[in-house]
Parts: structure tokens; sequence; C-alpha cells
């Protein structure tokens, strides 16, 4: 669905109308065109800062070294020395940033791991503080820090969770112009694996990606780290469910354009349009409703005999049937249970007798419905809910066998299931979170990918939620 406001107030008049109303305008957000580049950041300048303890900086000068990025620094800022050590043993060549006149370059990436105690913070006020005015559209902040549990100190740990807040504060003033702000927490176990996530969080990958904290950790066993970006997928199967339209069609595309080779599944009712959503992605077509008894054998068996099994699970289908709890059938209850949860557990304990490939990644579709609850949804977020769950349990036990799983969590998506909603509530839906205006199915598709990829490695049992920092749960 097109959201005519954004387009209106692109226009210079729009544009004075919005402002004389006081009403909000949108920002126009830069997407990922073409897939990723063998060094994403290449020609791009990356401004990076680090606190004077920090302890992830040469992770971070080897991981933008490797995306091609053009180090700049500020001598002046207080933890400059760490950032100079850290290039000395990488043999990173730093450039100072330009003068007062100068727009700020469009990556900025900040080590707050060493930050400990209301001192420490003010290094990371100090950094951003002078440079707000100057922010260029689109621009992306990345904040690293410890985790709060992996602190030595009190003050370390206090200061670590302060992070999280400065982040999603930042994230709400700088959405205004496109920017987004998030928060690595890395463990040190976690550094060898941050020029993945950089790599997703300093690209138009991230476009609607806001406000968000994201655990870096140690890969599963066996995994191997990208030599290069693009095209990270190929030679991989990746099955996709609920794929003939909406937010699964664009994973399909977005997951081809990696390298993958898709298997779409969807409801047989939908096969026309399956089929004419894997034709342009030469991907496979298997109409086959995910809640059928036989939907885990069938499955497997297809994975099997067509291409020795899956590399890549993604359970997008899902359901809506809103009615007040008071008023809700079993027959409603028991749908969307069945469709949303339950068909994941079945079909994904079916895959893992047989039907996947060593170092198998699941991602699993979320909501921050399931964050934050809503009324009339208890039957959809108890399911959207359970996914984050049953991702945060799968993953230490998939982890043992090499494997993976994450889980996205859209917020308002451009897509068939929101262009019913009502106009009011859709058109508010859209405007309440950081960039004030609704996702598109690519967005989601770009998270998933990530967590398809070699590039989240060190992501194992996590949920991101892809909504642009919505006011809802955010
Ligand atoms: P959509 O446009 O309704 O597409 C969902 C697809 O899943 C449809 O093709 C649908 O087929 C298919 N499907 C439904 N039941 C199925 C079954 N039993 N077996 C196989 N396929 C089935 O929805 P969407 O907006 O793209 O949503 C995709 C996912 O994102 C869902 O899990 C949804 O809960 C989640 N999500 C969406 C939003 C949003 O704003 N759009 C927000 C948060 C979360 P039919 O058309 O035949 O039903």
């Amino acid at each position: 669905m097109l959201d005519r406001y954004l387009d209106f107030t692109q226009s210079s008049f729009g544009k004075q109308v919005a402002s004389a109303l006081g009403l909000p305008t949108p920002p126009r957000l830069e997407r990922a065109e073409v897939g990723y580049a063998t060094m994403p950041l290449a020609g791009k300048k990356a401004l990076v800062a680090a606190d004077a303890s920090a302890t992830a900086t040469g992770a971070v000068l080897a991981a933008l070294q490797q995306l091609g990025a053009t180090v700049q620094v500020v001598p002046g800022h207080a933890g400059f020395a760490a950032v100079k050590a850290a290039a000395l043993n990488t043999a990173v060549e730093l450039h100072s940033e330009g003068g007062e006149t100068e727009v700020i370059a469009p990556v900025i990436v900040f080590d707050a791991t060493g930050v400990a105690g209301t001192k420490g913070l003010k290094q990371v006020y100090e950094l951003f503080q002078s440079r707000l005015r100057r922010l260029a559209p689109n621009t992306r902040v990345v904040v690293l820090a410890r985790a709060a549990a992996d602190a030595n100190s009190v003050e370390a740990a206090t200061a670590a969770i302060g992070l999280t807040g400065f982040v999603r504060s930042l994230a709400k003033e700088i959405g205004k112009n496109g920017s987004t702000a998030n928060l690595l927490q890395v463990s040190k176990a976690g550094d060898a694996w941050l020029a993945g996530p950089l790599a997703f969080f300093t690209g138009p990958n991230s476009a609607y990606v806001t406000g968000q904290v994201l655990a870096v950790g140690d890969a599963p066993k066996g995994a191997v780290a990208p030599a290069h970006f693009n095209q990270s997928l190929a030679g991989k199967v990746a099955v996709v469910t609920g794929a003939a339209r909406g937010i699964g069609a664009a994973i399909a595309q977005i997951l081809a354009r990696e390298g993958a080779t898709v298997v779409g599944m969807d409801r047989p009712a939908e096969e026309g349009a399956l089929g004419a959503t894997m034709a342009p992605i030469n991907g496979v077509g298997l109409a086959l409703d995910v809640t059928a008894p036989d939907a885990g054998e069938r499955l497997a068996s297809e994975l099997k005999t067509r291409f020795g099994g899956a590399d890549i699970v993604v359970h997008n289908a899902g359901v809506t049937r809103d009615k007040m709890l008071r008023n809700m059938t079993p027959q409603l209850w028991d749908m969307v249970l069945d469709i949303n949860l339950g068909a994941i557990l079945n079909i994904n304990e079916r895959l893992m007798q047989s039907g996947l490939k060593p170092g198998a990644r699941f991602v699993c579709i979320s909501s921050i419905g399931g964050i934050g609850g809503n009324a009339g949804q208890t039957n959809y977020a108890a399911t959207k809910a359970g996914v984050i769950g049953y991702a945060e349990a799968m993953a230490p036990i998939l982890a043992k066998k090499g494997m993976a799983i994450n889980a996205v969590a859209p917020g308002f998506i451009e897509t068939q299931m929101t262009a019913m909603m009502p106009a009011v509530n859709r058109e508010v839906g859209r405007r309440v979170n950081s960039l004030a205006q609704g996702g598109v199915p690519q967005d989601i598709a770009e998270a998933v990918t990530f967590f398809a990829s070699p590039l989240a490695n060190g992501v194992n049992g996590r949920t991101l939620r892809v909504c642009g920092q919505n006011w809802l749960g955010a």
C-alpha cells in the first residue's frame, strides 16, 4: 500500500503545510537496491571513537577494514588514545575528521565497551552532542557495549545499561532525518564476529531498524567467518513458508538476491500466486498448508530428494483472527495457535530428524504485538511471544549441533494484512515510530537474510525488532 502522505510531505509545498500544522514529515529512507557488495563500506567514511578504557576497538577497526571503510577519528576526544593504540595493532590507517563545516561521516561507530560510571558516559555525550546538528540524512550510528552481566564492576554494569537508554533516546532524536542508532551488546567471544553485524547495521539493509539492542556472542560450532559479503548465500537452499505474497514473497526475493535457491511454501489455494513469486527468482513452489498433518514429512522428503536438505528455514506463514478474548471462539484460538506456532514446532521437529544440511539456520517471524500485546489479539500475541521464547530455548540446543535460530519482530509493515485495517488505525499505526512511517516487506526480508547468512554467525536465540522503533514495546 502506498504511503501518499509521505510522498506529499516530500514536496516543498507538502513540507510547508505539514510544518504549519505541526504534522510529522517522514524522511525518505535509503534502502538497498542491490545485494551486498564484496566490501559494503568501500568508498565510505566511518567515524570511529571509543571510551578511554574500551576493549573492542581493535575488533571494530579490523571489521571496518574488512568492510572497506575509510576510518575517521577525532584526535581531541577523550578516548582517542585507545583508538590510536588499537590502530597500531591492526595496521588500520586513521584520518582526522574534517572541520566544523564538514558533514559528519555517514557511519559512526562508538566503542563504549569500557564505559563505567557517569564520567565514562560523558565521553559518549561529548562525541555525539557536538555533531548531531551536522548529521547527514540516513546516517548509521552503532554503539558497542559489553553486556551488564560481563561487567567487572557495579559502575561498569550501570553504564552498560545506561547506554541502552542513551541509544534508544538518540534513535528517537535522529529518526527525523532517516538516521538510525542501534546498540550491539558484544561479549568478548563476540568480538571475532563483529564484521557481519556491522555490515548490516551500517548499511541500507537496516533502514527500518533503529533503537534496538542486539547481543553478539560466540558462533555455533563449526561456523566460518565470511571472506566477503556479497552472495553470502550462494549454494544454499532456503525454505520460506507463506511465500506467495507480502513479507514472505519479499523474504524469498532477498534470499535469492544473496544467492540462495528458494523453496517457497504456501497454502494450495495460493498455488498461482506462489508460482508467480517463485518464477522470477527460479525458486521452487510447494503448495502445502503448514498445518497439514504430513507437512513436515512432505517438506523433509521434498528437500531430501531435490537438494539433499535445507540450509535455511524461514517460518513466516502467519494469520491474525482478532477478537476480544471474551468473544473469541475456540476455532479462532486454535487456528491462530496452530498456524503461527504449532506448525513451526512440528515442522522443525521433523526437519531435525532429516531434511537439514550441516550448519542450518532457522529464522521465525514474531511481531511487536507479541512484545507489547494488543487488546483483541490474545491468540496472536501468545503465538508471537511464543516464537521469541522458542528461539531463546532452542538456541543453546542448536548451537551444539552447529546450528542457530533467531526471530524477527516486525512493526507496522505495508502489506495486505495492514491494508485491511480501518483507515484511521492504519494512519496512526504507521506514524507512531521514530521514522514516522510504516516499513516495507523488504525491511523484514533484509533482517531475515542477515540472520540466515554467515554475517550473523555470532547471533543466536535473539529477536530483532524491525519496526522503526515503534512506540509500542520499543
Ligand atoms: P500476509 O500478506 O497475509 O501473508 C501471509 C502468507 O502466509 C499468505 O500468503 C498466506 O496465505 C500464508 N499462509 C497463511 N496460512 C498459511 C498456512 N496454513 N500454510 C501456508 N501458508 C499460509 O501476511 P504478511 O503481512 O506478509 O505477514 C507475514 C508474517 O509477518 C506473519 O507471520 C505475520 O504475523 C507477521 N507480521 C506482519 C506484520 C505486518 O505489519 N504486516 C506485522 C507483524 C508481524 P493465505 O493468503 O492463503 O492465507
